[in-house]
């Protein structure tokens, strides 16, 4: 399966920094990318840095289409200019959709002190908790990036998944799951590309594993 990565959708206000500025996609691009996977089983949809387009674009075109989607909020960010405010996100989790946590600053998750370790992993679940009112059990590493102590403290933490970047497909129900991001060159065409590698991957697995299978009798 493929994890498919949103970020912004449309013209980037001035408060977002110019290195998120380009995973910004257009809405037309979005709205064909949705059409292109919507009947794609094996697709999960999931939305970082929690910009407010993920109310005013994203909702409404996966509500029509009958799609959900993770979102991974800036808990820092929470009702800032141009972030989602608490009753944004209630209504993101009201409409069917997912609420993990993206941390606190926007910052890289490795090598992290103790103290900020405990204000990404604990204290950023906490506030978003706090707005939806349910536990929260998932996470997205900040700009992908990670690093081994990180991840043994989210499972240590409880947290059930883990999405990175690492442009790479996924296997069902695995705790650590690879994303591709999009970025403003990409097109609806480019996505499909990534799906007839992903093909030609699993193919080559189930040959691979096929090939072990026999090795054994
Ligand atoms: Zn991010």
């Amino acid at each position: 399966m493929i994890n498919l990565c949103f970020h912004g959708i449309g013209t980037p206000p001035e408060s977002v920094p110019s290195e998120e500025a380009v995973y910004w996609i257009t809405a037309d691009t979005f709205r064909r990318v949705l059409d292109e996977v919507v009947d794609q089983p094996d697709v999960r949809l999931s939305f970082d840095d929690g910009n407010t387009s993920d109310v005013d674009v994203a909702l409404p075109e996966l509500v029509d289409r009958g799609m959900t989607a993770d979102f991974f909020v800036i808990a820092d960010r929470i009702g800032r200019s141009g972030s989602l405010s608490a009753d944004d996100i209630r209504r993101l989790r009201q409409a069917g959709m997912g609420i993990g946590s993206h941390g606190m600053r926007h910052r890289v998750w490795r090598g992290l002190s103790a103290a900020e370790q405990h204000e990404e992993l604990i204290d950023a679940r906490d506030r978003i908790e706090e707005v939806v009112d349910e536990p929260v059990h998932t996470a997205a590493c900040p700009l992908g990036r990670y690093d081994r102590g990180t991840l043994s403290a989210l499972k240590r933490l409880g947290y059930s998944r883990v999405y990175t970047s690492d442009r790479a497909l996924a296997r069902p129900g695995t705790w650590r799951q690879a994303r591709f991001s999009l970025t403003a060159g990409d097109t609806p065409g480019d996505v499909a590309g990534w799906f007839r590698h992903g093909e030609r991957y699993t193919v080559r697995a189930a040959d691979a594993a096929r090939t072990f299978v026999k090795g054994l009798r």
